[in-house]
C-alpha cells in the first residue's frame, strides 16, 4: 500500500516514510493509494481477539511494509500502561424508551493521561521507530511541541523511553492548570524534557514554528545527529490506529450480544479536528457495518454548519467552551474526506484549501454535498445541553461521563428523535470525566469553585463511586523532574542544550 498527498501528484510513498514526513511537501495530507477491504469472516475472527491482535490486524490492511509481528509488538508495548485489561471497554446504555437501541459508549480514556489522545501517541512513536529502522535512517528524531495542555503530556508519555527517539515539550508559564503542569513536569523517561516558556500559549508555539522554519538550527541539529519532527494529529501514524477501535467496538458489541454479525450500527462522534471520524469513516468505507456517520460539535459548530449547508466556514466568532479539546474552527482531516469524496480530485481539493486560507471559507457543488449527506448527519449541542446531558446520562444510569462525551451523547438523542433511526449505536467517549472535573462536578449540582483540584478529584469519586484514575491520583506526590524555564527568545537554546546533554 502506498500514500499520495491530497493536492498534488506526487511519487507514492510507502507508510514508513508517510509516517516520518507527517505532511507533504505540497501542503497536503497523506492519503492510501487505495482503501483496503475487510469482509465480515474477518471481522468475525475479530471476536475472540485481544486489542492488539485487532489492532495488529487492522494496521497490517494499511501499513503494508511493517509485518502482522512488528505491528503486534507496537500494539502490545503501546497499550501496556492501559488501566484495564481490554484497552477499549464498552459501556452499554439501553433503557425502555431506546428499546432496542443499545449505545454502546466506547471509553478511549483508559491510558496514561486518561484522554483518548492516548489511543494514537501510544502507538506512533512505536511506529516511528520501527519506520527509522526501515528507511535506514540512522539519525535520532527530536519531536517538539508546543502545548496548552493536554497533547504535551499525551505526547510525553508516547515517546519516553522510545528508542532513537527523544521529546521536547514547551508549555506557557503559569498558562496550563495545576495538573496539567504536573503531568509534564512529572514525566520520566530518559529521553524527555518539559521547559516553560515565560510568554503565552502563542508565544510558545511561535516559538517552536520559528525552530522547525530556522535551517540553522537544522543543520546544527544535524550535525548532532538530529532531525526534527512532529506528532501532529494529521499524520497517517496517528490516524491508522484510530480506525482499530470502530472494528474492536463492533466485535465488541457482537461478542455482548447487543448485534449480529453484519448488523447495521450507527456511529457518533465529538468532533474537533475530524480525525477521530475519519477513521470512523475509513472503517466503513473498509467494510465494517456502519449506516450513519454522526458528526457532534459544541457551540463552535462550522462542522454541523458544513454539512447541513455545504458551505465551511472559519469566518466566526470563537467560543470558549466546556469542551476545549473541540474548540476549533479549521478541522484539518477534513481535507482527507474532500480527497476521497471527490474520487481523488486533487485540482478540487487544491482549490478548497486556498479558499479556506485566502477567504477563510470554501463552498462544496451539490453533487459532492449529496454524497456526504449520504454519509453524514450533523449537529452540536449548546453548553447548557451538555451539562443537562451528563446530569441525566448520570441520573438515569448512574453512568458518569466527560463533557465531551456529553456533547456526542446529546447530538444522539437528537438524531434518534428527529430521524427515528433506531439503529444500535457505537459511541466515541474521549476523556475520562475525572480530565474535567470542574465542569462535570457543576453539571451534577456541586460548586466545584470551592474546591481545589484535588479536592475536585476526590468529590467526583465519592459521588461516581468511581476510582481517580491512577495517573491522576499519583500526582499528590509525584517527584518534580522538570523544573526548567526560560524566556521566549532562547527557546532554540534549550532545544540544542537538551541534545547535547
Ligand atoms: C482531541 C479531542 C477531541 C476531538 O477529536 P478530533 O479527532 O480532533 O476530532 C474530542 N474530545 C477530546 C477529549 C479530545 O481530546
Amino acid at each position: 500500500m502506498k500514500y499520495i498527498s491530497t493536492r498534488s501528484k506526487i511519487e507514492p510513498i510507502n507508510s514508513a516514510n508517510a509516517i516520518l514526513q507527517g505532511l507533504s511537501s505540497d501542503g497536503g495530507l497523506f492519503v492510501p493509494e487505495e482503501i483496503p477491504q475487510v469482509n465480515l469472516k474477518e471481522i468475525e475472527k475479530l471476536i475472540p481477539m485481544k486489542y492488539s491482535q485487532r489492532a495488529a490486524v487492522i494496521l497490517q490492511k494499511f501499513l503494508t511494509d511493517y509485518t502482522e509481528f512488528e505491528l503486534h509488538e507496537c500494539a502490545e508495548l503501546a497499550y501496556d500502561l492501559f488501566d484495564i485489561q481490554s484497552k477499549v471497554p464498552l459501556a452499554i446504555l439501553l433503557n425502555k424508551d431506546m428499546k432496542n437501541s443499545p449505545t454502546g459508549v466506547m471509553e478511549l480514556w483508559h491510558g496514561p493521561t486518561s484522554a483518548f489522545k492516548d489511543m494514537a501517541l501510544q502507538i506512533l512513536p512505536r511506529l516511528m521507530s520501527l519506520a527509522l529502522k526501515k528507511v535506514g535512517e540512522t539519525k535520532n528524531i527530536l519531536i517538539l511541541v508546543a502545548t496548552s495542555g493536554d497533547t504535551g503530556k499525551a505526547a510525553l508519555a508516547g515517546f519516553a523511553d522510545v528508542p532513537q527517539t527523544k521529546i521536547m515539550v514547551f508549555y506557557p508559564d503559569g498558562g496550563v492548570s495545576k495538573i496539567q503542569r504536573l503531568q509534564m513536569v512529572t514525566q520520566t523517561g530518559n529521553n524527555v524534557n518539559v521547559t516553560a516558556v515565560r510568554g503565552n500559549f502563542d508565544d510558545t508555539q511561535t516559538g517552536v514554528k520559528k525552530i522547525f522554519s530556522d535551517e540553522k538550527i537544522r543543520e546544527e541539529l544535524s550535525n548532532l545527529n538530529v532531525k526534527l519532527s512532529s506528532a501532529n494529529s494529521i499524520n497517517w501514524g496517528r490516524l491508522a490506529p484510530q480506525i482499530v477501535y470502530y472494528f474492536s467496538s463492533y466485535a465488541e458489541m457482537i461478542k455482548s450480544k447487543q448485534i449480529k454479525l453484519g448488523d447495521k450500527v450507527n456511529v457518533v462522534v465529538p468532533t474537533g479536528n475530524f480525525g477521530n471520524i475519519l477513521a470512523a469513516y475509513y472503517a466503513k468505507r473498509m467494510g465494517l457495518p456502519i449506516k450513519t456517520l454522526i458528526c457532534a460539535s459544541n457551540k463552535n459548530h462550522v462542522l454541523t454548519d458544513f454539512f447541513q449547508t455545504g458551505i465551511y466556514n472559519r469566518n466566526r466568532f470563537f467560543y470558549k467552551t466546556i469542551t476545549p479539546s473541540m474548540d476549533i474552527l479549521i478541522s484539518s482531516n477534513l481535507e482527507r474526506l474532500l480527497y476521497h469524496e471527490t474520487d481523488g480530485d486533487i485540482e478540487r481539493v487544491k482549490n478548497f484549501m486556498n479558499d479556506l486560507n485566502s477567504k477563510g471559507k470554501y463552498q462544496v457543488d451539490d453533487d459532492l454535498k449529496k454524497r456526504l449527506d449520504k454519509i453524514f448527519y450533523a449537529d452540536y449541542a449548546t453548553e447548557e445541553e451538555t451539562a443537562e446531558t451528563i446530569k441525566n446520562t448520570f441520573n438515569e444510569f448512574k453512568y458518569l461521563v466527560d463533557t465531551h462525551t456529553a456533547v456526542a451523547l446529546s447530538v444522539a438523542e437528537k438524531y434518534r428523535k428527529k430521524t427515528k433511526d433506531m439503529l444500535p449505536m457505537i459511541l466515541a467517549s474521549t476523556a475520562s470525566p475525572f480530565k474535567f472535573t470542574n465542569s462535570v462536578l457543576n453539571a451534577v449540582g456541586e460548586s466545584a469553585e470551592i474546591l481545589d483540584d484535588f479536592a475536585q478529584l476526590d468529590r467526583l469519586s465519592f459521588i461516581s463511586k468511581n476510582r481517580i484514575p491512577k495517573n491522576l491520583a499519583s500526582l499528590k506526590t509525584a517527584e518534580i523532574l522538570h523544573e526548567n524555564v526560560c524566556d521566549k527568545e532562547k527557546m532554540a537554546d534549550e532545544v540544542l542544550e537538551f541534545v547535547k546533554k
